[in-house]
C-alpha cells in the first residue's frame, strides 16, 4: 500500500458535497428524504451475488470486510452459504487487509498481498468462483470518501445505483451474526473519521451518518450500540 499524494483541496471537495446530502436527509430524516428520490428501487437490487468488500470502493454484489479475511471461518462458511455467494473478490488498498496485518503481526505494506491470497484460499476451500482482484476503485486511491455506512438487513442494498444517496460502505447485516455484524460497522466508521477518511472534518455539525436499512428495531439498536462509540459526529438513520 504506497502512499500517495491527495491533490490539494480534492478531500474537502468531496466531503463538502457530500456533506449537503447528509444536511438534507437530516432536515426531516431519512423516510422523508428518501420519499422524494424517484429512483430509489434501484437501490433495493443487486447486480450480482459476488463477495464484494464493505469499501465504498467496491460497489455492488454482497458485502464482507475484506472479503471476510477478518472473520471466524465457521462463521464465513455459514455467511457465504446464507449470501448464495457466486464469487469471491479481493480489492486494492484495502482497509480489512490492513487491520488483518497488523493484528497478525505482519507487513502492512503487504495487505493487498494478503488480502488477495486470501480471497484464493476460501475460493479453493469454498468452491466459490475467484471473481478477480479489484485494482480500479470507485474512490480515490488515497482516502475514502464515504460519508455513511449502510447497515443492510434487505441483502440486496446497493447504494451506488442512486445519485441522491450518500455515498457509503455497506455492512450485508442479513446475512451475518450480529455481533460480526457491528465489528464491520465500527470498522467502517472508524476508518471514515480515521486519518484514512474524512478524519476531523467529520464534526457533530457536518456528522457521518449510518442508515439502517430494513429490519426490525434489533438491527437499529445494534447499530446504536456501535455509534454511542464514536459521540455526536455519528448519526443514525433508518430507511
Ligand atoms: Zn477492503
Amino acid at each position: 500500500m504506497s502512499h500517495h499524494e491527495i491533490p490539494t483541496g480534492e478531500k474537502e471537495a468531496r466531503f463538502a458535497a457530500q456533506s449537503v446530502i447528509v444536511a438534507r436527509i437530516l432536515e426531516n430524516g431519512m423516510r422523508a428524504y428518501s420519499e422524494e428520490i424517484t429512483d430509489l428501487d434501484a437501490a433495493f437490487s443487486t447486480d450480482d451475488k459476488v463477495i464484494r468488500c464493505i469499501d465504498e470502493g467496491t460497489p455492488g454484489g454482497v458485502h464482507l470486510a475484506g472479503s471476510g479475511i477478518l472473520m471466524d471461518a465457521a462463521q464465513l462458511t455459514a455467511s457465504l452459504r446464507a449470501m448464495g455467494a457466486t464469487g469471491i473478490t479481493s480489492h486494492s488498498h484495502c482497509g480489512a487487509a490492513g487491520l488483518y496485518a497488523k493484528a497478525q503481526g505482519l507487513d502492512p505494506s503487504k495487505s493487498d498481498e494478503y488480502g488477495r491470497e486470501f480471497a484464493e484460499k476460501l475460493s479453493a476451500e469454498t468452491g466459490v468462483p475467484y471473481a478477480g482482484h479489484i485494482d480500479e476503485l470507485a474512490r480515490p486511491e488515497e482516502f475514502h470518501d464515504a460519508i455513511a455506512c449502510y447497515y443492510d438487513m434487505s441483502g440486496s442494498f446497493d447504494p451506488s445505483h442512486v445519485a441522491d444517496l450518500p455515498k457509503g460502505f455497506v455492512v450485508s447485516r442479513k446475512f451475518l451474526p450480529a455481533e460480526y455484524a457491528q465489528k464491520e460497522l465500527e470498522i467502517a466508521i472508524s476508518i471514515a473519521v480515521g486519518d484514512h477518511g474524512y478524519g476531523e472534518l467529520i464534526t457533530a455539525e457536518n456528522p457521518f451518518l449510518v442508515v439502517v436499512v430494513g429490519g426490525d428495531g434489533n438491527a437499529l439498536k445494534e447499530a446504536r450500540e456501535i455509534v454511542k462509540k464514536f459521540g455526536d459526529k455519528v448519526r443514525v438513520e433508518t430507511l
